[in-house]
C-alpha cells in the first residue's frame, strides 16, 4: 500500500514542496493539513500534484480547539498514519507587539511549538498503530540550532533561559517570552525553533525504543524565497535572495530542500531516531550537531512537561 503522510502547513515553501515530492515518487498520499483550505487547494494544483495523491484537512494550530479537531477528523477517515511532518511556521520579524493564539499565547511560539507538541503527542497514538515499515515524526528545525556556522549566531539569539515566561502563561501579562523578557518577534520564531528541535530530542527519548518510531529534525538549507519572510521589510525581502545564494552560499530553492525533506520522509538511509539532519554543498546529508540549548536533555524535560501543563495534558 502507498504510505500515508501528514504535513503540516502545506499550503506553501517547504510544506507544498515536500508534498509535491513525495506525491511524485507515486508511493505516497499526503494529507495536507492546512489552516486556509483553498489556498491548500489551488497549491495542490498549481504544482501539479494529481487528485488521488493528496487530501486537503483542515488545521489551524493557532487555535487547539482546531488541533483536536483535527485528529478527530483524521480518525474518521480511517487512514493510518505513517508518518508526520510538523513544517508550518509563523515568523513576525518586525512586529511591534504580539499577536496572540485562540487560547492567548504568544504566537509564534504558540503556533510552532505549542500546537505543534500537542498535536504530535496526540497523533503518537496513531502513528503507533501503523504497520508501515518505517513510521517517523519529523518537526522541521532551523539553522539557530547550528553553532557551526555563521548564521546560526546572527543576534537576537535565541535563548529559552529558565522557561519562567513559558511558565507563566506566555500570555502577555507576565511575559510574552519563554525566557520572560521583553517581546522580538525574531526571537520569538528562533526560541520556537529550539523548542521544536527539543521536542524531537525528548519524544525520541521517552518513545523511540517502546514504539519504533523514528524522530527527526531538520535543516533543509535556507529557502530564502518562501512566504516565511513575507512580513519582513521589503528591502530585506529585495536582498535576502541573493545574499544567501553568493555570500552564505546557504541557498537552496523550495524544490531542492522539498526533496530534503522528503528524504528526511522516506529514505532508507536517513532511518535513524533522534537526529538532525542536514546537507552539504554538494547536498549530501549528514548527521548535524546541534548547539548546547538546543541539546540540553534537562532543559527538554523542562520544556515537555510545561508544555504538557499549557495545552492541557497534564
Ligand atoms: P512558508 O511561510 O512558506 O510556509 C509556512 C506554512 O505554515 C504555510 O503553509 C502557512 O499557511 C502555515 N501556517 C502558518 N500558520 C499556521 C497555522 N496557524 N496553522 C496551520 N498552518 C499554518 O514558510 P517555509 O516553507 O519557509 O517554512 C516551513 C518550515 O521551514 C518552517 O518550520 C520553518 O521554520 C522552516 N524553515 C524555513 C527556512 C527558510 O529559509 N525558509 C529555513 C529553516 C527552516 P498559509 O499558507 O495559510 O500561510
Amino acid at each position: 500500500r502507498k504510505g500515508t503522510a501528514v504535513i503540516t502547513g502545506a499550503s506553501s515553501g517547504l510544506g507544498l514542496a515536500t508534498a509535491k515530492a513525495l506525491a511524485d515518487t507515486g508511493k505516497w498520499h499526503v494529507i495536507m493539513a492546512c489552516r486556509n483550505f483553498l489556498k491548500a487547494e489551488k497549491a495542490a494544483r498549481s504544482v501539479g500534484m494529481s487528485k488521488e495523491d493528496y487530501t486537503v484537512m483542515h488545521l489551524d494550530l493557532a487555535s487547539l480547539e482546531s488541533v483536536k479537531q483535527f485528529v478527530e477528523n483524521f480518525r474518521r477517515t480511517e487512514q493510518p498514519l505513517d508518518v508526520l511532518v510538523c513544517n508550518a511556521a509563523v515568523y513576525q520579524p518586525t512586529a511591534k507587539e504580539p499577536s496572540f493564539t485562540a487560547e492567548g499565547f504568544e504566537i509564534s511560539v504558540g503556533t510552532n511549538h505549542l500546537g505543534h507538541f500537542l498535536l504530535s503527542r496526540l497523533l503518537l497514538d496513531d502513528l503507533k498503530k501503523s504497520d508501515y515499515p518505517s513510521k517517523r515524526m519529523i518537526i522541521v528545525g532551523s539553522i539557530t540550532g547550528n553553532t557551526n556556522t555563521l548564521a546560526g549566531n546572527v543576534p537576537p539569539k535565541a535563548n529559552l533561559g529558565d522557561l519562567r515566561g513559558l511558565a507563566s502563561g506566555l500570555n502577555g501579562q507576565n511575559s510574552s517570552m519563554i525566557d520572560g523578557g521583553e517581546f522580538d518577534g525574531a526571537k520569538a520564531y528562533k526560541d520556537s525553533k529550539v523548542c521544536n528541535m527539543l521536542t524531537m530530542q525528548e519524544l525520541h527519548r521517552r518513545y523511540h525504543e517502546e514504539t519504533g518510531v523514528t524522530f527527526a529534525s531538520l535543516y533543509p538549507g535556507c529557502i530564502a524565497t518562501t512566504g516565511l519572510f513575507r512580513e519582513h521589510i521589503p528591502l530585506f525581502r529585495l536582498l535576502f535572495p541573493p545574499f544567501q545564494k553568493y555570500i552564505t552560499k546557504g541557498y537552496v530553492s523550495e524544490e531542492e530542500a522539498g526533496k530534503r525533506l522528503a528524504q528526511v520522509v522516506s529514505d532508507p538511509s536517513l532511518g535513524k531516531s533522534g537526529v538532525y539532519w542536514s546537507w552539504n554543498n554538494n547536498s549530501s546529508s549528514f548527521e548535524n550537531q546541534l548547539s548546547k540549548e538546543a541539546s540540553d536533555a534537562e532543559k527538554a524535560k523542562k520544556l515537555w512537561e510545561v508544555s504538557e501543563k499549557l495545552v492541557g495534558l497534564a
